[in-house]
């Protein structure tokens, strides 16, 4: 069978991800409250739906319950992306992944039950950082 998994907010983190997923085989149900971004991912996620997440009865009537993995990809509305990941956990989401705008923001991501925060920026520049400094050593 295959993974399922869903992705909230379509910037370009949550894009991506989505799209990576597709890659790699998976059911992703995608979701945003601008219609035309889900618009854009009407093709390529197996699901595509238009939702204000923060909504708590539509969370629930998409069946989110039933997907052990959600995505929180919501950048500049900290307040949004707060909201939703309480919901999420109150549902009883098992994994929720959320992207962090700043430390304050990670800080209340994980006081209410966020398994894994992450910072694409600052996490990929530490990345390559790293890559340059041992393929340096390698190097010489
Ligand atoms: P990126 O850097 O990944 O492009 P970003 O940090 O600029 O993203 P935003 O564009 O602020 O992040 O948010 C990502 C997406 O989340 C947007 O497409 C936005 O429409 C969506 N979004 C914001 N609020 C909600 C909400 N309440 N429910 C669902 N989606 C939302």
């Amino acid at each position: 069978m295959k993974k399922e998994f869903v992705v909230i907010g379509l910037g370009r983190f949550g894009g991506s991800i989505v799209n990576e997923l597709v890659e790699l085989d998976a059911e992703v149900m995608a979701i945003d409250i601008s219609p035309d971004r889900v618009e854009e991912y009407a093709q390529i996620a197996t699901t595509a739906v238009s939702a204000d997440t923060t909504d708590e009865s539509a969370l629930r009537s998409l069946g989110i319950r039933n997907f052990e993995h959600v995505v929180v990809a919501i950048g500049e509305n900290i307040q949004a992306s707060i909201l939703t990941t309480l919901i999420l956990k109150e549902i009883g989401v098992k994994h929720i992944t959320v992207k962090a705008q700043n430390d304050y923001h990670e800080k209340v991501l994980r006081k209410i039950g966020a398994d894994q925060v992450v910072h694409p920026e600052r996490d990929m520049g530490k990345r390559i950082a790293n890559n340059m400094v041992s393929n340096n050593i390698l190097d010489y």
